[in-house]
């Protein structure tokens, strides 16, 4: 059974290429290697993986009085939205990557904040090219900026019409979108390095729908996520599912790789994890792109926001993040700024964005159609539906899957 129905599930480039690695710090001391509530009365449920989508589903149970026992391989929970204060600093680090909470749904913004208490937060990215510095998304302010001109938003749309290659008619992939719609001075400044260093791939070789999902905004907003519901948990993400996880019918049991045989001893099991591992990647590897970060503490304000794009292809990292200013209701005198580096998943490499190229789609439908037969395995979340997910999303088919599992007659 595969919850969720299955969009495209990328994300969109700039400012929102979520990537990432542990930082040198000491990500992997933060719990036990059993903790919560211990021994549950007799868990039905197995839930594999302690990230949003493992928690949600265990907690919706758990208040329905349905016992479960969450199980992750890492030494912690929290899943990639892992966050933990930096022992020097005392700066709450995003240890896989900077996590924003932006959702328009008002029911998932009402469930998180019952767990924690969330701090106003938006995100403005920033982008450092050879031409100078420039708001991201492109925006009015971008546009005025980089041409040198003080365009009005009306103006400003035809200006970029203009621009825009009328030899493609009808764009095939991303690079031929971007043209079509931007030129080539744009596309080259702030997508085409960027893009390559993210993805690993030509732009000429990704999907056209990628672009299109790219705002280009015609008024000054440079609110990059522009949703109604914004913000960051005040003590992390991991208090968050903590808070989530503590309750009487959840066993947790971390530093633990689910084997098959653990099903045995369950009357269903919720896996979050890579769909392809389930199935010991029997129909082949599905490309996932990861990335690695180099942290350094330093005294002061490193970049005087929280996240910079680098698009130049020259520079061989994609952006910078300095942690401190996801919290501006904190002051801290030093920073940790880590600086973000993207490359191929390799076996041991833990997998971040799907890439879902034509390839990895077909592998996919097979892994679909294997897991179709699975009658006792719901397959969730961000890698078990091989999906960029959004936090927000990630709760909602949380929540809806165990809606699921609560009419289950064998539950
Ligand atoms: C770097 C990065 C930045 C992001 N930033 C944002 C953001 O700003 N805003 C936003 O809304 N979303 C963001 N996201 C998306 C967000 O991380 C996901 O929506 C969320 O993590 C999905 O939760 P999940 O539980 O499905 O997956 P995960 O958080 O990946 O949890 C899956 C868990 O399963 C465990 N697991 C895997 N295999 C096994 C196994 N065999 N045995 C035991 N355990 C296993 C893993 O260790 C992991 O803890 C970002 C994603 C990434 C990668």
């Amino acid at each position: 059974m595969i919850a969720g129905n299955l969009p495209e599930g990328r994300p969109s480039g700039q400012g929102n290429s979520y990537l990432t690695m542990p930082l040198s710090t000491n990500a992997s001391q933060t719990l036990n290697s059993a903790e919560g509530h211990p021994q549950s009365p007799a868990s039905k449920l197995l839930i594999v993986g302690a990230g949003f989508s493992g928690a949600v589903v265990a907690r919706e149970l758990a208040e329905a009085g349905i016992a479960s026992k969450v199980i992750d391989q890492r030494p912690h929970i929290a899943g990639n939205c892992h966050t933990e204060r930096d022992d020097e600093t005392g700066i709450m680090v995003h240890q896989y990557g900077p996590h924003i909470f932006n959702t328009d749904l008002e029911d998932v913004w009402k469930y998180v904040n019952r767990f924690a208490d969330f701090g106003p937060f938006i995100n403005r990215v920033k982008a450092t090219t050879s031409n100078g510095v420039f708001s991201l998304p492109i925006n009015l302010s971008t546009l005025n900026q980089f041409f040198g001109k003080k365009m009005t938003p009306a103006e400003a749309k035809v200006f970029v019409e203009g621009l825009g290659d009328k030899t493609i008619s009808d764009p095939q992939n991303f690079e031929e979108q971007a043209l079509s719609m931007l030129g080539p001075e744009l596309y080259e400044t702030f997508f085409k390095g960027y893009t390559r260093k993210q993805w690993g791939e030509d732009p000429r070789d990704l999907p056209a729908s990628v672009f299109k999902r790219l705002p280009i905004r015609f008024d000054t907003n440079d609110n990059y996520y522009n949703k109604k519901y914004q913000g960051i948990p005040r003590e992390g993400y991991t208090e968050l599912i903590r808070a989530i996880l503590d309750h009487p019918l959840i066993e947790l049991q971390l530093s633990t790789s689910y084997q098959k045989t653990m099903s045995a001893d369950h009357v269903h099991t919720v896996y979050t994890g890579p769909i392809d591992r389930y199935f010991n990647c029997s129909e082949g590897r599905l490309g996932y792109r990861t990335v690695f970060w180099e942290s350094e503490t330093l005294s002061g304000d490193a970049q005087g926001v929280a996240c910079m794009n680098y698009p130049d292809p020259d520079i061989p990292w994609t952006r910078k993040i300095e942690h401190k200013h996801f919290a501006p209701w904190e002051s801290h005198p030093q920073t940790v700024l880590s600086t973000e580096f993207s490359k191929e998943t390799g076996e041991q490499d833990i997998p971040y964005y799907p890439k879902r190229l034509a390839r990895d789609k077909e592998i996919l439908a097979r892994y679909q159609a294997l897991a179709g037969q699975e009658k006792n395995v719901t397959f969730l979340g961000r890698l078990g539906t091989y999906r960029y997910l959004d936090m927000d999303l990630s709760i909602a088919e949380a929540l809806a899957a165990a809606e699921n599992l609560k009419r289950k007659p064998l539950i």
